[in-house]
Formats: C-alpha cells, sequence, structure tokens
C-alpha cells in the first residue's frame, strides 16, 4: 500500500501543525510520499508566506528595499524550526533568495519559495529524502504543464525511495527556469505524484473534514460528504463548492486512484472519500446542495419560434459574438431563457439585446437580474422517485418562487433558479428535508 500526503498551508502554518502532520505520517507507514504547501494562516488575519513572497518581490522589482519584508519571511520559517528543535539553518538559502530577487528572477520563483522551504524543514523534521519540485515536475517553455515527462521524471525519481518530500505548487522547465501552477496548485502536484508512484490512496489533509453536504455560512453545522463521484464533484464545484484545485482531479481520476480529503486538526474523522465510482449507497438522496448568486435571465419570446429552423443557434451566436459564457438555457414553447453571469453581461447588455433584436426579430426580450442558482446533486436520485416533488414541496413551505428548473438527463442533479433574497432560505430549506428530516 502506497499513500501520497498532502498537506495545505493551514496544516503548515506553525510547528504546533507540523507536529501534528508528523503524528499523522508516522501513524501510517504506507504514508511515503510527502507534498508540502508553503505556512498559510496561524490566524484568521493573518498572512500566508506565499503572499507575503509577492509582496516582497513586487518590491524588488519596483526596485524598493525589500530587506524588511524578506527578515519577516525568514522569521516566519525560523519559528517553525525552533519550535521544533531543529539544528537546520536558513541562512544560505535566504541569501540565495535575496541576490535571486535582487536580479529579478522571476514572480514564480518568488512565490515557489514558500513551498521549498517548508519542504526542506519537513523533510528534515521527519527525516525523509527532499526532492526538488524543479527537478520533477516540468514545463515547456510558455509556462505550458508537461504531463508526460513530468510523470517520467517522478517515476524515475521518486518511486524507488520510500519516504519523500516533494514541495508543491511549483516546477521548471527544462532550463531550470520555476514556474508555478494557479494558485493553490500543491493539490495538483500530490495528484501528480499519485499517479506516478501509482499510488493506492492520494490523501489531502486540510483543515475542514471533507466536503460539507451544504455551504457552513448558510447552514449552521452541516454534515460532511462520506462519499462523492467524480462527477457528483464536478456539478458542486461548478456552482462554487470548492476545497480542492480542479485541475487535480484529472491525474488521479484517469488513474482510478481515490482522493480522501482529511482534517489534519481532527485525524479520527474519516473525511470524504472521492471515487470514480462506487456501489455504496449514499446516506441521503442527495449528496450535496451548492449554489451562486449573481445571475441574470434574459427570455426571449417569439410566436411560432419553435418551428423556426436555426432560432436558437442564432440567438446564442449573439453571446458568443459578445464573448459571453452561457450557464443554462431552459425552454418553453415560444420562449427561450438564457442565464448568464452578471458581471459578465452587465456592460454589454445593451449589444446583446440589439443583436437578438437583429438576429431573430424576437416580439418581447425580458431581462430578470440577481438570480441565484441551487443545484441539488446526488448519484442516490435516480434511483428515488420524487425527488423533485421534494424539492418543490420544501421551497413552497419556505414561501419562495421557483424561478426556473433544469434537470440533467443523467438524473445527477437538478437545478433551480431562485431570487436572490431567497437564496440563503431555499439552501437551508433543502438541507432540512434532505438531511435533517432525512426524506
Ligand atoms: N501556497 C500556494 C498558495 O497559497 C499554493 C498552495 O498552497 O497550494 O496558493
Amino acid at each position: 500500500m502506497k499513500k501520497v500526503v498532502k498537506f495545505g498551508g493551514s496544516s503548515l502554518a506553525s510547528a504546533g501543525q507540523f507536529q501534528k502532520v508528523a503524528r499523522i505520517i508516522r501513524a501510517d507507514k504506507s504514508r511515503i510520499y510527502v507534498v508540502p504547501s508553503a505556512p498559510g494562516k496561524r490566524f484568521s488575519d493573518d498572512t500566508k508566506v506565499t503572499d507575503m513572497l509577492y509582496t516582497c518581490y513586487g518590491r524588488a522589482v519596483r526596485e524598493k528595499d525589500f530587506s524588511g519584508q524578506l527578515e519577516a519571511i525568514k522569521a516566519r520559517y525560523q519559528e517553525i524550526i525552533d519550535g521544533l528543535k531543529l539544528s537546520i539553518s536558513l541562512d544560505e538559502e535566504f541569501e540565495i533568495i535575496r541576490e535571486n530577487f535582487q536580479k529579478k528572477i522571476g514572480r514564480d520563483y518568488a512565490a515557489s519559495r514558500g513551498e521549498y522551504l517548508n519542504g526542506k524543514i519537513m523533510a528534515a523534521y521527519l527525516g525523509f529524502t527532499f526532492l526538488d519540485a524543479a527537478e520533477v515536475i516540468r514545463f515547456q517553455k510558455e509556462k505550458e504543464f508537461n504531463e508526460e515527462t513530468t510523470v517520467q521524471l517522478l517515476a524515475e525519481r521518486a518511486a524507488q525511495s520510500s519516504g519523500v518530500v516533494i514541495p508543491g505548487f511549483y516546477g521548471a522547465t527544462e532550463d531550470g527556469t520555476i514556474v508555478t501552477f494557479s494558485r493553490g496548485g500543491s493539490d495538483i502536484t500530490g495528484s501528480l505524484v499519485a499517479l506516478a508512484v501509482h499510488a493506492d490512496l492520494y490523501e489531502n489533509w486540510t483543515d475542514v473534514s471533507g466536503f460539507l453536504i451544504a455551504d457552513p455560512r448558510i447552514v449552521q453545522n452541516p454534515k460532511a460528504i462520506e462519499t462523492i463521484t467524480y462527477k457528483e464533484l464536478r456539478e458542486l464545484s461548478y456552482m462554487g463548492a470548492s476545497v480542492l484545485h480542479e485541475d487535480a482531479i484529472f491525474p488521479v481520476r484517469k488513474a482510478g486512484i481515490p482522493i480522501n480529503i482529511r482534517n489534519t486538526n481532527q485525524p479520527e474523522d474519516k473525511g470524504t472519500l472521492i471515487v470514480e465510482g462506487t456501489c455504496r449507497k449514499p446516506r441521503y438522496t442527495v449528496t450535496g446542495i451548492a449554489g451562486t448568486d449573481g445571475f441574470v435571465s434574459v427570455t426571449v419570446e417569439k410566436a411560432m419560434m419553435n418551428s423556426e429552423i436555426g432560432f436558437c443557434r442564432k440567438v446564442l451566436s449573439v453571446f458568443e459574438d459578445n464573448d459571453i459564457s452561457i450557464e443554462h438555457m431552459p425552454s418553453g414553447i415560444d420562449t427561450m431563457t438564457i442565464f448568464v453571469q452578471k458581471d459578465a453581461f452587465e456592460e454589454k447588455e445593451q449589444q446583446v439585446l440589439a443583436g437578438i433584436y437583429k438576429a431573430v426579430q424576437p416580439d418581447h426580450v425580458e431581462l430578470e437580474s440577481d438570480l441565484a442558482l441551487i443545484a441539488i446533486v446526488g448519484r442516490g436520485m435516480r434511483a428515488t422517485r420524487g425527488t423533485a416533488g421534494r424539492i418543490f414541496s420544501a421551497l413552497a413551505h419556505a414561501h419562495i418562487n421557483v424561478k426556473m428548473i433544469d434537470q440533467g438527463s443523467s438524473e445527477l442533479n437538478i437545478i433551480v433558479g431562485v431570487r436572490h433574497e431567497d437564496f440563503k432560505t431555499a439552501i437551508r430549506a433543502l438541507y432540512e428535508i434532505f438531511v435533517e428530516t432525512r426524506l
């Protein structure tokens, strides 16, 4: 059994957190490959080391004195080293970093030092081998990620050893220029390592006990999802639920490796297992409920539009020409409605309307803003009758008017559109009926 364990920034923000992480790793011999993030926040208005590095480098680029900022970063690491009673020194490393900042070596290089240094400390503390991500995570010249070479390099360099620390978030081009993934990218590194070493499990340790059934800012103490499929996860993350970097899914998914989201601060919790498929029956009919606010609906009406060939295409091409992405498209007999994101639509509103009038000569076009979409997602819905009925009765009891409904043909999700002011009440009502009263 081989496991890749990735620890997020808050799991590595202080010496105390490092100790918890080490206990977790030592508790299971199969936790062989460790991917650390940079130190995150120790308390809510603390600053992540990655952000400190960006600021510090920004000063270097503008040729301002950055020594104070660099000292503050060094102090964050020194606090960890002292707290762990390690005897390593980062003096030389910081001297190199200072010189490179002066040379304006690159923003990605600057950000990557957060993970690099944390990896060094982690390896020293665990007695594991340090493998610099710059040597194994390969990018092309244009910062394009090269998966094939990366997997090959990782397989050669990491797979043989036991007890390896590979810092997350960055890699390098062949000539050694450091390139980072987008923010939160250590998740991707972990996934790539898991793929390359044929891991049995990719454990992603963070500060929550997995994906929650609903947003904790809306529902009080929502339960965690025990098992979720990749497809369900995609539906929920599309609606804004996120714990994991989206690009972290693909490498492990294609290799059939499950991801287990775990909580460093509550290691006894099982967390959420993300799998390709499962015969495990979900505990509730719905796996998760997620929603996003800030949509506009554009309803186009024209008598006999259904028999007009090419009508929908012409309307949609107006949005395409204006570079606006369409989110949903429920339709009636002589109406079609297009849901778009308000931010993207607002500034181009008049162009789009003019375009629609020109393209299809509608009888009427109606706009409605301040709409929210809520996705009720669950593989359990396919086998259950009356899910839609329960959704509507829950919403009706909460005095919420449903503006739109869209059920995917996979029967994996039902999306309802409600007014902005009903958004939170709707999510609470749905959580209550499916989870609390378990109907
Ligand atoms: N440290 C980086 C960030 O803050 C990458 C990561 O944590 O995954 O985005």
